[in-house]
């Protein structure tokens, strides 16, 4: 009897840590707030997604470049902003190199290098601009003043002190990446693969600044932990399936395929996708992503592959 009960409780453990040990294929959706503008539209659409999606969290990636604009009133972005939040929500950060974001933090605002097209120059900003100057033209210790101000700037206005980041354009090189963990990052999702951005970008500078950044990421590349010249560790979590203004829902489900295809290999092991929009165009492609979550959970419905929408992994669990 005694052994029988033996046997009974080892099955039982077994089960259970079977159980635990199955891997799923996690889902991130992220959005990009461009720091450009706070639209009625795309904030409708945005609600809209959360009252059909309320179990699915999103990976903000806010912008502080909305409060350094001439007349900006912060409590009317602040209420926009957090109208089209959740509690289960991440809070990150993006930024792109808009001149009043960069004046404002204390570092001379820079004209190059461009990722739409060569010869920028001051006398073309006009009231604000400096959305397509890469980051990777600043210096590591301007990076830091411009990080640490948004940071800053989110924290005043009662927003969660960012620790998951995505550079607008993509564009985080290691002075990036050093200066991000150096201020507290943990999490970077700036890789993505360029060929994405081929259609609409092959004609701009970005195309290839992407390539030349992100060469070794593909639709399949999961998250890593990538180490800075100067020795700090930040996880690299590719953004491997883009953003849905270049990727409409039956792109985004063969990168979803190619991923559970790997996933099968090893079904014990989590294997990640990264989805998203931005804010700035939601109203225009939110469609895309609906459709694409639509085309996911019925082919892994099918496949038996499961899913789940999560944030952010975290870098101690790689
Ligand atoms: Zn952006």
């Amino acid at each position: 009897m005694k052994f029988r009960f033996l046997i009974f409780i080892l099955a039982l453990l077994f089960s259970v840590s079977s159980a635990f040990s199955q891997g799923k294929v996690k889902i991130v959706v992220s959005v990009d707030w461009e720091g450009d503008d706070l639209q009625q539209q795309n904030l409708q659409a945005m609600k809209d997604f959360r009252r059909d999606y309320p179990e699915i969290p999103l990976q903000h990636f806010l912008n502080a470049a909305y409060y350094t604009k001439h007349q900006a009133k912060a409590s009317e972005i602040t209420e926009s902003i957090k109208s089209v939040l959740l509690p289960k929500d991440e809070q990150g950060l993006h930024i792109h190199a808009w001149k009043n974001l960069v004046e404002s933090s204390g570092v001379v605002f820079r004209t190059s290098p461009s990722f739409v097209l060569e010869g920028y120059t001051i006398a073309d900003c006009k009231i604000d601009c400096g959305q397509e100057i890469a980051l990777t033209g600043y210096t590591n210790a301007e990076l830091r003043k411009i990080i640490a101000h948004s940071i800053e700037i989110l924290n005043k206005e009662g927003f969660n002190r960012p620790k998951s980041f995505r550079a607008g354009g993509w564009q985080a090189d290691d002075n990036v990446l050093d200066a991000l963990a150096a201020e507290g990052f943990t999490l970077d999702s700036s890789a993505t693969p360029a060929d994405f951005l081929l259609p609409e970008w092959g004609k701009y500078k970005l195309y290839q600044m992407v390539k030349d950044l992100w060469m070794k990421t593909t639709p399949t590349s999961q998250p890593y932990i990538y180490k800075t010249s100067s020795g700090l560790k930040i996880l690299e979590y590719p953004n491997n399936s883009c953003l849905s203004d270049y990727m409409t829902g039956e792109d985004m489900l063969k990168v979803f395929q190619s991923n559970a295809r790997n996933f099968k290999k090893n079904p014990k092991k989590n294997v990640y996708l990264s989805i998203g929009f931005h804010q700035e165009t939601a109203a225009e492609f939110l469609q895309h992503l609906r459709e694409a979550i639509k085309l996911i959970r019925n082919s892994a419905k099918q496949n038996r592959i499961p899913i789940e929408f999560v944030v952010a992994p975290i870098k101690d669990n790689f």
